[in-house]
């Protein structure tokens, strides 16, 4: 489970919604440059990710631990960590439009002014599946 939460830029005061925490079955990954959003699901990942799931060795979490446990016994590919793991998710999720790179460790930037200072509006919160 991730949530939703609305966020006040510090520099030019636009509010904008940020994702967190990602779901069960995606990642959300920003552009290094403009902070643009993209998900990569698994289902999308394919081997990528079962090689994860089997270098993992335990469930990735209770939500698909019957599958994984699945995936550790019969995928016959070769596992790989996470790192390894990271470093495909962003091969695989490619290039901005603004030519940056997607990465898991790219901040949330502001969409109107790219600025990466905000703060959470704490009376808007929504958690979701
Ligand atoms: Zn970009
Ligand atoms: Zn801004």
């Amino acid at each position: 489970m991730g949530c939703i939460s609305e966020a006040i830029c510090k520099d030019c005061g636009t509010r904008y919604e940020v994702r967190m925490g990602g779901g069960f079955i995606v990642h959300d990954l920003h552009c290094d440059k403009c902070g643009e959003l993209r998900c990569v699901s698994f289902h999308e990942l394919g081997e990528i990710h079962l090689k994860f799931i089997k270098g993992i060795k335990i469930p990735y979490c209770i939500a698909t631990g019957a599958s994984d446990k699945y995936i550790q016994e019969n995928y016959p590919g070769e596992p790989i960590d996470e790192d390894e793991y990271h470093r495909l998710v962003e091969e695989f999720a490619g290039k901005c439009k603004c030519g940056g790179n997607y990465t898991f460790k790219a901040p949330i930037r502001c969409p109107n002014c790219k600025s990466i200072n905000f703060e959470h509006d704490p009376t808007k919160f929504t958690l979701y599946d």
